[in-house]
């Protein structure tokens, strides 16, 4: 292929030298014009095109720096301008420059050289020249990219920035550059954004990670796709980041999700959402040991008013329903309230969700129930929200609302039997006459009815002075004497007579009622024990403290207050902890024994061997006495495990300088045994039952035998 030869214009007022020129380049190949001074070449310019012009600097007239700058300024930056200077003229090279010379050939020229030194000028400008191009190519097609393109180094710094939507940019694009991830997006955005270049700089790429902007006209979604840079040596490693506007996307997405999860007219969630909610949620109270509750609603009486008033006002009373299952029954709704006592929940703490499965069917999932009468008290607070009159289009409208409990893992263990089983509950609640609920198990609702009986019960047992103690005396071993004594509540309660501790004192901790019933017996006792000790029997009173008493900050100020109030000298009282109160909050735990200890009231770790103490743990604890559990006791003395063990905290409080006192020994047998093992006090059936408080000084007259036999 046979290219146009260039066209070049040779500039000198030396005739000689002008000839010499057009030899040499006419030889190399070119097409050459002459011009004698810069008037005449600057005419030529103008004329016509030239792919290189040669300009001697010494000429009569304009000078040759002058003709290239007016050149320059006349043909652009692309035309190649070569200046002829003198050998050793530093400065004439200097000004060839600045007049925008592209280069410059120093006399005397070497002739032979001269062709070569000219096409190699040529085509480095023609090299430039594509570069250009390519460039203005690339700047196009970026401005063509719809997405937000950068160039970032490791460090997330921006250093360069090409976009046509810079509506899209989080700040002006002049501002961020030099900038970097992490200061000029907001924190989880930047988040993402590095740790998009952080996985770019392990694995070559990072694609697909995304990050909400909020922009000049909304909230924009934004997805990253990042390469690294080839890394050339000596330059540090960088990144080609493109961030997409998905936005529409997203909104798509969630749309999408809206109608797939959700129902479109109560925006509650639907029984597809529910049920992965429900196994969900398994898996966790599984791992958990925890309790679950679903409550499958039904509105009583709907279908009439749907069938008579229309579908238009049947719908505006499933959403104020829902509505009113929002608002209404939040998790604080389950935490006890003076105000809401009838309806306060069990629970402190739970969470509730709901959904619509369709028609009139709602359903509640409780999570973390403690005990069935949690589920009972949200379904009755549901009854009591759906008895209010809805008013719709003027008119006042009642209903009522039918409930079935399941629980987990009660009822079932997967989130269809569970709701299935609620479903069935419901059935039987509509049976027994609506505005009702019922368990599916009828065990359950006996256990949470009764519990809700006796916890309403309990509120008032005190005010109505129904609580008296009993106390089972404590035996020396040494001594064979009696050396103190438990104090044990007993509550009779009209129409049933006496309730055991372990039923309702667990409801009264659930229902922070102990805190004021553990007063009364720490009053009580104290002053019982006060009264004996003024009458000349001086013994200690152990009281049992449950562990939300324990974590009550006033406790120590109600202990020190029984004592002032009672005259009791602090060391004839004994507190009976149980270990996971102790356990549950190190610190705090170690504070407030330390407190009680501080002005002399002594410590026992109640049922001690059921719980889960570290040895290391006892060490650190102020505590004077440990209670062998009577479950231990039992299997005394032909038991070997518990023998075994038994002896393992014996010889362990011996260590630690405890005294031990076995609770629970009913018979000779099992209290010999235990006098010979050492330990220091006993307890149980054998010496004698919980005796009233008026009975206690004549225990005192009796001896046991210190010694078997
Ligand atoms: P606890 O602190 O372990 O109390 C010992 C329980 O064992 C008492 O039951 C007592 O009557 C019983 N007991 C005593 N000797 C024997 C025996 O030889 N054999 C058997 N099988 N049992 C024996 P009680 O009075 O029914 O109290 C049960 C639990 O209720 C207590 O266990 C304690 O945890 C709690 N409790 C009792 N009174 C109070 C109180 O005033 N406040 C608090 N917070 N809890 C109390
Ligand atoms: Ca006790
Ligand atoms: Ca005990």
């Amino acid at each position: 292929m046979t290219t146009k030869p260039a066209r070049l214009l040779v500039v000198d007022d030396d005739v000689g030298a002008l000839t010499l020129m057009w030899a040499a380049l006419r030889k190399a190949g070119f097409e050459v014009s002459l011009a004698r001074d810069g008037e005449d070449a600057l005419r030529q310019c103008r004329a016509s095109s030239f792919d290189l012009v040669m300009l001697d600097v010494d000429m009569p007239g304009l000078s040759g720096h002058e003709v290239c700058a007016i050149l320059r300024g006349e043909a652009g930056p692309l035309l190649p301008i070569l200046m002829v200077t003198g050998m050793d003229d530093l400065a004439s090279v200097e000004r060839a420059y600045q007049s925008g010379a592209t280069d410059f050939l120093a006399k005397p020229i070497n002739w032979a050289l001269l062709g070569h030194r000219v096409k190699y000028m040529l085509r480095g400008h023609r090299t430039l020249l594509e570069l250009q191009a390519a460039e203005s190519n690339t700047a196009a097609i970026l401005s063509a990219i719809p997405d937000l393109l950068f160039e970032v180094d490791l460090d997330g710094r921006f250093l360069a920035s090409y976009t046509a939507r810079a509506n899209l940019l989080a700040a002006p694009q002049e501002t961020f550059i030099g900038r970097t991830v992490g200061e000029v997006l907001p924190g989880e955005a930047a988040l993402e954004f590095m740790a998009a270049i952080e996985e770019a700089h392990r694995q070559g790429q990072s694609t697909g990670r995304q990050y909400e902007l909020n922009l000049r006209d909304g909230r924009h979604w934004f997805e990253l796709s990042l390469a690294r840079k080839g890394a050339s040596q000596g330059v540090a490693t960088r990144f080609i980041v493109l961030a997409r506007d998905i936005t529409e996307r997203k909104q798509a997405e969630r749309k999408i999700l809206r109608l797939a999860y959700f129902d479109a007219l109560t925006k509650l969630p639907n029984r597809q959402s529910f049920l992965h909610r429900v196994e969900r949620e398994i898996k966790r109270a599984a791992h958990n040991g925890t309790r679950l509750g679903v409550l499958f609603m039904d509105l009583d009486g709907f279908k009439a008013i749907n069938d008579t008033l229309g579908h238009a006002v049947g719908d505006q009373i499933l959403q104020r329903a829902a509505n009113r299952l929002r608002n209404g029954v939040r998790p604080a709704d389950l935490v006890s309230r003076p105000a809401e006592l009838e309806i306060r929940g069990a629970e402190p703490g739970s969470e509730v969700e709901f959904a619509r499965l369709g028609g009139d069917e709602f359903t509640a999932l409780i999570l973390e129930l403690k005990g069935p009468e949690g589920a009972l008290v949200a379904a009755q607070r549901i009854l009591d929200l759906m008895r209010r009159p809805f008013m719709v289009e003027g008119r006042s409208l009642m209903l009522t609302a039918s409930i079935g409990i399941a629980l987990y893992p009660d009822d079932g263990l997967d989130a269809s039997s569970l709701l299935k089983h609620a479903d069935t509950a419901m059935y039987h609640a509509k049976d027994t006459g609506r505005d009702n609920c019922r368990f599916y198990s009828a065990t359950l609702t006996e256990v949470a009815v009764r519990r809700m009986e006796l916890e309403g019960d309990l509120r008032m047992a005190l005010a109505r002075g129904e609580f008296h103690l009993v106390y089972q005396p404590l035996l020396d071993v040494v001594t064979g004497n009696i050396h103190g004594v438990e104090a044990l509540i007993r509550w009779t309660r009209p129409g049933e007579g006496v309730v055991p501790p372990r039923e309702f004192i667990p409801v009264a901790e659930r229902s922070g009622m102990i805190l004021d019933i553990g007063q009364w017996v720490l009053r009580t006792a104290c002053a019982d024990a006060a009264r004996w000790q003024r009458d000349g029997k001086p013994l200690g009173v152990a009281v049992n403290v449950s562990a939300l008493q324990f974590k009550d900050p006033e406790l120590v100020a109600m202990v020190k207050e029984a004592l002032e109030l009672s005259g009791l000298p602090a060391h004839l009282l004994e507190l009976e902890l149980t270990e996971s109160a102790v356990m549950a909050d190190n610190d705090v735990a170690m504070a407030t024994l330390s407190a009680l200890r501080a002005f002399g009231v002594r410590i026992a770790l109640d049922d001690f061997g059921t719980g889960y103490s570290s040895l290391s743990y006892l060490k650190r604890m102020p505590l004077n006495t440990l209670k062998i559990d009577r479950s231990f006791i039992h299997g005394m003395p032909g038991d070997g495990d518990s023998g075994a063990i038994v002896r393992a905290i014996l010889a362990m409080a011996a260590s630690l300088g405890l005294t031990v006192t076995a609770e629970g020994v009913e018979t000779r047998e099992q209290a010999d045994a235990m006098r010979a093992l050492a330990c220091d006090s006993l307890q149980g059936y054998y010496f004698s039952l919980p005796v009233n408080a008026n009975s206690v000084p004549a225990l005192l007259e009796h001896s046991w035998p210190s010694e078997p036999g």
